[in-house]
């Protein structure tokens, strides 16, 4: 039995702890001995413990034999952009995304600019734990080049899919907190690019996030809230610290919820094109609302993005993502990405001259109530096939956890991949509706646990 490095999103870590400068060269030599022959794209986010852990992965995959592109700081969507484009046996990315500062992490991505799949990561992880590296003898080892292109490439390769004319006779105002992240040399170039007068929160890259800390989650926005407001700006962008993410603030300075830009998104691109919309079982009844009312269908996913992007892939969708602000346009590419999910909205909102809270408040509006339930962990799976029989009366999906559908609103009970609880969600049209539905997911929960 090999365990298990990878997580929902790469290999994560606080440095020196598990993320350390052995891990990383052993994970060079890892993805280096999996990949095809051909060069690999590295780069990496402003994070303090960067370079040491840059060098430790480039290290490993020279020593296997591979060439290295190095673009420096870039966001993740960049370096897979570049990927994509260019002739790469793959990528990693150096990056804890929107982790606090002590953290570090590694992102494989495959030739074609995703996220490797899991066969692809069991791969990898069967070497590493057998340290069964092919290495390269010394006249095959690989060589080194910096190329600081691929900031400008991906600059280049979102401008070119919306409408810019469209955008720069709107004469927008938009406020942009990179965090302080890998976003810095990306988001306020491309909106002056578009024509949008920027006005720059956190914008120098410093990897001890000084600013704020880089989950834009609504209490990291303060700044971000008052500026837009102060600034009379028609809207706000903040990014996570890799910047596959962007969430919204609208003109009056209110935070926008990811679920419900992800759906003002999907309502433009469904009613334009058609189409499938691909988003994991956790995401809001927005979603489906508004892409259905457009004539789209929606499929559902486990939680995570690799997942989605890869169903994306699969299933030729128009659009896709998650209710954390990450989106994913495939006419661009198969992974969630901030400048895009930036350019997009910028382009909805000037395209029709109207305030962005007003097209807000045409999204269906849920209430979400969330709880949980310890359990011990070695029943798990029991529990939720005993949960699956006891709901078999109602409308159940197991997708990702067992999900219980109403008319008016859903409950999901999902086991936390990191401890041994279980999540409960539950989203209907009133706080009070929602309550009651996470109550009696709960006590279903309850008696499966004292049956299992
Ligand atoms: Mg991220």
């Amino acid at each position: 039995m090999i365990p298990r490095l990878f997580g929902t999103n790469g290999i994560r870590g606080v440095v020196g702890q598990d993320m350390t400068v052995d891990l990383a060269l052993r994970m060079g030599k890892s993805i280096g001995s999996v990949f095809e022959p051909g060069p690999i794209a590295v780069g990496r986010d402003p994070r303090t413990s960067g370079p040491m852990l840059r060098d430790a992965v480039a290290a490993g995959l020279l020593a296997t034999g591979h060439d290295i592109v190095d673009t420096g700081v870039i966001p993740t969507p960049g370096l897979q952009y570049f990927v994509h484009t260019g002739r790469f046996s793959g990528g990693v990315v150096v990056t804890a995304s929107h982790n606090p500062a002590e953290f570090n992490g590694i992102k494989v991505i495959d030739s074609q600019g995703m996220e490797v799949s899991r066969p692809e990561e069991e791969r990898i992880e069967a070497v590493y734990f057998r340290e069964a590296y092919r290495l390269a003898d010394w006249k095959a080892v690989g060589r080194l080049r910096v190329d600081t292109s691929a900031v400008g490439a991906y600059i280049d390769g979102i401008v070119s899919k919306v409408h810019a004319d469209v955008i720069r006779s709107a004469g927008l105002r938009v406020v942009v907190d990179c965090a302080n992240g890998a976003s810095c040399g990306t988001s306020p170039a491309l909106l002056s690019r578009l024509g949008v007068e920027v006005i720059s929160l956190n914008g120098h890259p410093d990897g001890t996030f000084p600013g704020r800390p880089p989950e834009p989650v609504r209490e990291n926005l303060g700044a971000l809230l008052r500026e837009v407001r102060a600034s009379n700006a028609h809207l706000g962008v903040a990014h996570d610290g890799d910047a596959d993410r962007a969430i919204f603030v609208d003109e009056r300075g209110e935070y926008v919820f990811g679920d419900r830009s992800l759906a003002l998104v999907a309502k433009d691109l469904v009613s334009r094109h058609g189409g499938v919309v691909v988003t994991p079982v956790s995401s809001s009844r927005c979603v489906e609302d508004v892409v259905r009312a457009a004539g789209g269908t929606v499929v559902y996913t486990k939680v995570g993005a690799p997942i989605v992007a890869r169903v994306m892939y699969e299933r030729g969708a128009v659009f896709g993502g998650e209710e954390n602000g990450g989106m994913i346009f495939p006419n661009h590419q198969f992974c969630r990405d901030g400048g895009m999910t930036l350019a997009r909205v910028v382009e909805i909102v000037a395209g029709s001259r109207r305030r962005f809270s007003e097209l807000l408040a045409e999204i269906p509006a849920y209430s979400l109530h969330k709880t949980s339930v310890r359990y011990k962990a070695p029943e798990r799976d029991a529990i939720l096939a005993r949960l699956k029989v006891l709901a078999s009366s109602l409308r159940v999906d197991d997708i990702d956890g067992i999900k219980v559908h109403y008319e008016d609103g859903w409950v999901l009970v999902r086991p936390s991949g990191t401890e041994p609880i279980f999540r409960i969600f539950a989203e209907a049209p009133t706080p009070g509706r929602a309550k009651a539905l996470a109550e009696e997911g709960e006590a279903l929960l309850k008696k499966a646990i004292a049956g299992a």
